[in-house]
C-alpha cells in the first residue's frame, strides 16, 4: 500500500501538471471506487483553475478556485498517469480528466479500493472536513517528542500499533514504522506507555528522518507502485530491517525477528531493539 512519502511523490508529481489548469471535462467508467464517483461529475468542478495540489496524511487534496476539492486516496492500488489525448483506455481507468492544454491525466485502480471524494472547504487552503480526524503529520514541527510522549502515556496498546495509529500521527504506515523503531533501537513490541520521555524523542527524529529520505528517494516500489512516469521507488535498496526476516540485522548480525501485531507484520531485531 502506498505510505507517505509515495504518496508525497504523487502529489509532487501532479502539483506541476494541475497547477492553474483546469478541468473541461471529467469522465467516469464506473459506478464506483471504495465510493460512488458520480460527485465527479459535478459541473462545478469544471472550468475552475487548480489553485493547489496537497497532500495530507496519505491523501491528495486537488484544491480548486471555488474551494471545490478532490479528496484522493490510492488505496493499494490507485495510480495517476499522463495520457496523450485520443490514447485507448486501459482496462482500469475508471477516470479521465482533460485538461484545458489538452492533455489528459487518467486514475487507474486495479483493485479498486481507491477513492476519489468531492467536497467543498471553507476558505482557500483550509482542511477538507473528510480529513478533520487525522492526527498531526509527523514531518511538521508539532510533532515534537513532548506530543508524543503526552499521547503514548494514554495508550496501553504496543508502542508501534499506537505510531501507526492516524488519530495520533498520520502516514507512518508498516514499512516506515518497522524502519523508525530499528533506527530508534527501541523494539515495537513494548507496550506504548512504557515508552520513556527520551525514547520518543529518539522515535521522533528516526521517524522525520526515515520519511524524509524515502521521500529524497522517491518512495518505496512494493506491488503496484509506481511513479508518475512509471519508474519505480529507489528506497527498497536502502531498507535496513523490513523484510528481512531470519537474515542478519545489519546492525549486530542477530536475526530478524517477526511478530504480528494490528494485523500487521512486524520485523525487529531483538537483540539490539531494546
Ligand atoms: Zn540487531
Amino acid at each position: 500500500m502506498p505510505e507517505l512519502p509515495e504518496v508525497h511523490t504523487v502529489s509532487a508529481a501532479l502539483k506541476p501538471l494541475l497547477l492553474d489548469r483546469t478541468f473541461v471535462k471529467i469522465a467516469v467508467f464506473r459506478e464506483k471506487l471504495r465510493y460512488p464517483l458520480a460527485p465527479l461529475l459535478n459541473p462545478e468542478l469544471l472550468n475552475q483553475p487548480v489553485t493547489d495540489v496537497r497532500r495530507r496524511g496519505r491523501y491528495i487534496v486537488i484544491e480548486l478556485a471555488n474551494c471545490h476539492a478532490l479528496v484522493v486516496h490510492l488505496g493499494m492500488t490507485g495510480v495517476f498517469r499522463q495520457a496523450e489525448p485520443g490514447e485507448a483506455r486501459r482496462k482500469h481507468e475508471h477516470v479521465i480528466f482533460h485538461l484545458d492544454d489538452g492533455n489528459e491525466l487518467r486514475f487507474e485502480c486495479t483493485r479498486r479500493f481507491s477513492s476519489i471524494i468531492c467536497c467543498t472547504l471553507d476558505a482557500p487552503g483550509a482542511e477538507p472536513e473528510c480529513l478533520a480526524m487525522l492526527g498531526v503529520e509527523p514531518l511538521d514541527g508539532a510533532f515534537t517528542a513532548a506530543y508524543l510522549y503526552g499521547v503514548l502515556q494514554r495508550r496501553k496498546c504496543p508502542v508501534k500499533v499506537a505510531l501507526m495509529d492516524n488519530a495520533i500521527v498520520v502516514g507512518i504506515g508498516n514499512i516506515y514504522a518497522a524502519e523508525t523503531f530499528f533506527m530508534a533501537k527501541i523494539n515495537p513490541t513494548r507496550l506504548a506507555c512504557d515508552i520513556t520521555r527520551k525514547e520518543c524523542s529518539a522515535l521522533v527524529r528516526a521517524a522525520k528522518k526515515v520519511l524524509s529520505a524515502a521521500i529524497e528517494a522517491g518512495g518505496t516500489t512494493f506491488s503496484d507502485y509506481r511513479q508518475l512516469d512509471g519508474s519505480e521507488g529507489k528506497f527498497e535498496c536502502e531498507l535496513l530491517v523490513y523484510g528481512r526476516k531470519g537474515q542478519p540485522c545489519t546492525r549486530c548480525g542477530a536475526p530478524v525477528r517477526t511478530v504480528v501485531q494490528g494485523g500487521r507484520t512486524t520485523f525487529y531485531c531483538p537483540k539490539c531493539q531494546l
